[in-house]
């Protein structure tokens, strides 16, 4: 995370279905499952973590204060937003080079300056779209899980026998929350927050279009996306869907 080049690659990994899965079940079970055996997580645990997380992500990263073009350019693209799907999101720009976006379980949603700074206004609230769409299918909430497992704080909370994020150190909060924000989606998920993203765009009649162009503009950037079939193969999937909903 705090390296831009790590950072860079992890979100392009997100955006454009990274080739491995951090989510590894058998990697989970032989670290952090056995480890943290005691632990058992309720959807308010994992709930508390993204708001503890959020806070922390917030703490360490440069926020673009209300004043920021950014600020307000990211608040004018999500005029309306307030609450989807049941969700209530908020919205702050971290100023970086990175290019990245995240939202957690808590509606909490951050998209970085780097990835406004290379995107139109659309092409955010398509990252947005797929963002919250990890949110709303249940994936963030098993990441989270994952990274609380794999936490140097899972002995701690394991300890007490349940999941008490207020008896995380700042150390132990801030490898969980960038274990969170570090992680990977599988194939398949992002397949499913694109779907998420695409049917978002319909609905609040943005340019679905605009989510292709995105992983088209990924896909160009050179470096790990040029070797990378999947940003190329994600936009054609979006093209696809515009056609056969066209034909309806
Ligand atoms: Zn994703």
């Amino acid at each position: 995370m705090r390296k831009s080049s790590s950072a860079a690659l992890l979100a392009i990994a997100c955006l454009a279905a990274g080739t491995a899965s951090a989510l590894d079940l058998k990697q989970l079970s032989s670290t952090g499952l056995k480890a943290g055996q005691a632990l058992t997580l309720s959807d308010q645990d994992v709930a508390k973590a993204a708001d503890q997380s959020c806070v922390y992500m917030d703490k360490e990263n440069k926020v673009a204060p209300a004043s920021s073009p950014y600020a307000q350019r990211l608040a004018r693209i999500t005029e309306g937003l307030a609450n989807e799907d049941g969700l209530s999101l908020s919205f702050k720009v971290y100023l970086t080079e990175d290019v990245n976006a995240w939202a957690m379980a808590n509606g909490c949603v951050r998209v970085y300056s780097g990835l406004m700074d290379m995107a139109s206004d659309d092409e955010v609230r398509g990252v947005i779209g797929h963002e919250i769409g990890h949110v709303k299918l249940g994936h963030s909430k098993s990441r989270m899980r994952t990274a609380m497992l794999a936490s140097a704080g899972r002995d701690t909370l394991a300890a007490s026998g349940n999941a008490n994020i207020a008896q995380l150190t700042q150390g132990q909060l801030g490898e969980l929350a960038e274990g969170f924000v570090n992680a990977q989606f599988s194939q398949k998920e992002e397949s499913a927050a694109d779907e998420y993203g695409y049917r978002f765009m319909k609905r609040h009649s943005y340019d679905p279009a605009a989510l292709a162009s995105m992983f088209r503009k990924l896909s160009s950037q050179g470096g790990l996306m040029s070797s990378h079939p999947g940003s190329e193969a994600r936009a054609g999937r979006i093209d696809a869907m515009i056609k056969k909903d066209g034909k309806r």
